[in-house]
Order: structure tokens, then sequence, then C-alpha cells
């Protein structure tokens, strides 16, 4: 069986033959993992200095001396890097004194820390297929971003103690801006609420769980999924950006929520992250700093959020991007910013991060062209190795190979 590292849930039961490096046929693979295999063969990367074509020695002895001749470098990205890349890219940014980041800190990185600390109650997927029968979608739209999440886990599967699935012992809650793919399925248990109005929406749930009237339009209905929840046996909050984007840097409405929701009921959060080892870079750099993002290693370990990428970008000199493209997700007056500077980026594919960089340096694919291992958004370990024959080097060789430069 081969891994798919095409999202966090890094499926583990993936058949596939090849022509080549062209996917001759697959099974169990979803769409987007589907694409994932077949991007073997599109817009691979090649070695670069300033637009030039160079040797892969040539990029990384350039990347040495760029970063190394920087008074504030960033090294940036890492949700799609093996755990032992993650960890040479800490052992880099030591040795650079530069700060560390990844696109947790302006995504979901508040909510896994909190996982981490132990101040929010997490569990595994195995743990939702066998015991979930009350699911909450906030935010998060698995159904578009990890298509296989309601299916292996979620929702349809059968488990220990949910024999009947969907059908009797599963309800899905969705709560969304828009009756998104996810919100489909969930049918009668979709709230739609205005963008921005998840802290109000935490707060009124708060209210109806203190056996108050909460200040909705539709009381009775808030007053049911109240009922509903305090009956639940094991429920779930699966968050997406969509929360934590709405709520910015201020989750405390939320981290409430589910601290009541524990007193009247038990619940779980599992974070929907998208990079398919966003998990095990924030957890590497936890372990090492107890924090997972915005990491400066200058004079010390610092944190905070001006060592997060959308601050940092005002102060930082050089940039090494490694298997991200923020250039494409950014707001457009950061994303300009960052293309502005003189940047490093290791990728497997052209992106339009890779496009903006003075220097390029190419990796395999991980799971498809490279061994290694990460940890799903559960926090579950995997270790995957390569399924095709690649001349590529693994991500993990090229950062210590950079390190080596520096
Ligand atoms: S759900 Fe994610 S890991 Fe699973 S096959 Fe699809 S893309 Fe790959």
């Amino acid at each position: 069986m081969a891994f798919c590292t095409g999202c966090s849930l890094l499926c583990d039961d993936i058949e596939v033959d090849f022509e080549g490096a062209k996917v001759k046929k697959t099974m169990n693979l979803c769409r987007k993992g589907r694409a994932h295999y077949d991007s073997l063969v599109v817009d691979r990367l090649a070695p670069a200095v300033d637009g030039t074509p160079a040797t892969i020695d040539e990029s990384v002895s350039k990347a040495g001396e760029l970063l190394a001749g920087a008074e504030k470098p960033l090294l940036f990205g890492w949700g799609n890097s093996t755990l032992a890349a993650q960890q040479a890219g800490i052992r880099l940014a030591k040795k650079l004194g530069s700060v560390i980041d990844d696109p947790s800190s302006y995504s979901q990185g508040m909510i896994t820390e909190k996982i981490l600390k132990e101040e929010l109650p997490s569990c595994t997927f195995d743990d939702v297929r066998n015991f979930a029968d009350v699911s909450i979608f906030w935010g998060d739209d698995p159904s578009s971003s990890h298509p296989r999440h309601l299916s292996r886990f979620s929702y349809f599967p059968r488990g220990e103690k949910r024999q009947r699935g969907y059908e009797e012992d599963r309800e899905a809650i969705v709560i969304d801006v828009r009756k998104s793919p996810t919100a489909q399925i969930a049918a009668d248990g979709f709230f739609r609420i205005p963008p921005g109005g998840d802290a109000e929406f935490a707060e009124a749930l708060m209210a109806t769980l203190g056996g108050k009237i909460p200040k909705v339009e539709d009381k009775k209905r808030m007053l049911n999924l109240g009922t509903k929840l305090r009956k639940a046996k094991f429920g779930m909050i699966f968050t997406g950006l969509g929360l934590a984007h709405s709520m910015g840097g201020d989750l405390d409405a939320f981290f409430s929520l589910v601290g009541k929701l524990n007193e009247v009921s038990r619940f779980s959060v599992i974070p929907t992250l998208g990079d398919y080892n966003t998990r095990g870079f924030n957890q590497t750099l936890f372990d090492e700093t107890g924090s997972v993002n915005s990491v400066s290693f200058g004079g010390g370990v610092h944190h905070g959020p001006e060592f997060g990428i959308a601050k940092y970008l005002d102060s930082c000199d050089a940039v090494m991007v490694v298997g991200a493209d923020p250039i494409a997700v950014l707001p457009a007056p950061l994303a300009k910013k960052l293309a502005e500077i003189p940047m490093v980026a290791v990728n497997s594919h052209r992106t339009l991060t890779t496009d903006a960089a003075l220097v390029t340096i190419p990796i395999g694919v991980a799971g498809l062209e490279a061994g290694g291992s990460g940890l799903r958004s559960d926090g579950v370990g995997v270790e995957f190795d390569a399924v095709v024959k690649s001349d590529y080097l693994p991500d993990v060789e090229v950062i210590e190979r950079i390190t080596e430069a520096v």
C-alpha cells in the first residue's frame, strides 16, 4: 500500500501502478489525491539562479550565500516537508539565528498550540470513526478540501460503537457562511452565519448551554441545537480556515465554548489542516521551543506575532520558502512585499512563489518520490516509502546541503 500526501489525512490505503513516472492505475485515491499523483509529470521545478538554469550545486551554493549574507532571514513554509526536513530547517534557523514560521501563523496555529498544551481536548481520527456521534464542522468544508474525511472517519463509516453509521448513529452539524458541499450533507443541521459572525454564534450557543435564552432570531432552533449537543456521547468539532480567519487572532469565544461543551457533555477538537505535514511542523517546533510558529532564534529563542510572516516581511532581508506557495495565498500587498525580497524557493513544482524567487531548488515529492515521515492533522505519525523511481533529491538532503553551504 502507498500513502497519499495530498492532504493532512495522509491516506495509507492507496494502490497505484506506474508507467515510468506516469500513473497507470490507482485505487482509493480521491480526486485531489489523483491530481497530486498525476502532478509528478506536470510543471516540475528546475534549478536556477536569477532566472538562469543552474546545477543543483550552483543553486545550493547561491542559497547558502544569500542566507548567510542576510541580517534578518526568514525560513518559511514547511507544511509539505517531511519531519526530517522540518528538523533540519530548525537546525538551519538556529545556525542562522533567523526567524522560522509556517502558514499556521495566519490560520489554525492557535488551535493546534492549545491542543499541544493540552488546554483543548483532542483525539484521533480512529476514535472519531469508532465513537463520534455528533460532529460539528465549523468554517470547515472537508468534502472539498479533504475529500475522504467524511467517508474514512467522520460521517459515513461504521465504527466500533457506531455500527449503524450516518443513517442512525451519526449527526453532522455545519456552521458556515455558505452552503458548502459538507453543509449539503448535513441537511437540516446547517447553520448559516454572516461573515465574521462566528464569535457571536459561539456566544449565543454558550448562553443556550448555560440555560439562558439566546439572543438570536431563531431561538427555537438554537435551543434544539443546545439539547442535541448536551446529549452527545462523543462530540467532535472540526475547525477550518473559515473559523480561524473570521475570528482572526482572537479565538477566545470559541475556546470558551469548547470549555462549556465539556462541562455539559464531551467534545474534542481536530483542526482540518491543509498541507500534509502542518501538524508535524507545529509539533516539532513546539517540542523544541514551546511555540508552534513565529519563532526567532536571534540571540536566544523568542516567540511572538512580530515573527509571523505577515509582520516580519517588513523587516526581513532574505527569505527561504520551502514547500509552500505564499505568493498565491497571501493578501496582495503582502504577496507583493514578499516578491520583492531576495528569495530562495525549495519546491517540487513551479508555483507563483518559485517564479518570483532568485534561487530555485527542486525536490522530490514526499511519499511518492521520496520516503520520510509525517503527522496527520490528528497528530498520528506515519512513515512512508517512495513508490516511484526519481532523480529528485529528498527535501531533507537539500535543506542539509543548504545548511552546509551557509
Ligand atoms: S483525502 Fe487527502 S490524503 Fe486522502 S487520498 Fe484524498 S488528497 Fe490524498
